[in-house]
């Protein structure tokens, strides 16, 4: 197993402790995910420690409904993926609306409301933007559009 790989376990088996600092790390996961709106809340990862989390967070934090499915490819040398997504419109509102997104927003902006304490911060940005970015073929977030201006 990667580097990489063992850092996202880690990652995933010491979870924060404080709700605060949960729920930001739950935005920070589904919002630098592959779909982050009303039409789309979807996040893929090669990681099942990631995915799992992911759900798990989601469905405490927003009470959502999550599907976690996963998939095996022989063309990508036989890596596993796993897709957290939120099926219906309904669902994907109240998630948005949970962190304080609407709807039909074309830009998506880093909403502060969502960072309770310091330690929030941290748990949005040091774990999501590793566990999302570092070693990860999906590139998932780069084409969100997401504004990282605080
Ligand atoms: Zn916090």
């Amino acid at each position: 197993m990667s580097f990489a790989a063992d850092t996202k376990n880690e990652m995933c088996k010491s979870v924060p402790q404080r709700s605060c600092c949960r729920r930001a790390e739950c935005y920070g996961l589904l919002l630098f995910g592959r779909g982050f709106s009303r039409s789309s809340v979807c996040m893929v990862t090669e990681n099942a420690s990631v995915a799992h989390q992911v759900a798990q967070l989601a469905a405490q934090v927003a009470g959502v409904i999550v599907d976690l499915r996963s998939s095996f490819s022989r063309k990508k040398e036989n890596h596993n993926t796993f897709s957290v997504f939120v099926e219906g419109d309904d669902q994907r509102e109240r998630l948005l609306s949970v962190f304080g997104h609407e709807a039909g927003e074309m830009n998506l902006r880093i909403h502060k409301q969502n960072f309770l304490c310091p330690d929030c911060l941290a748990a949005f940005f040091a774990r999501c933007i590793f566990v999302l970015r570092h070693g990860n073929r999906s590139k998932q977030g780069v084409s969100s559009g997401v504004c990282c201006a605080l």
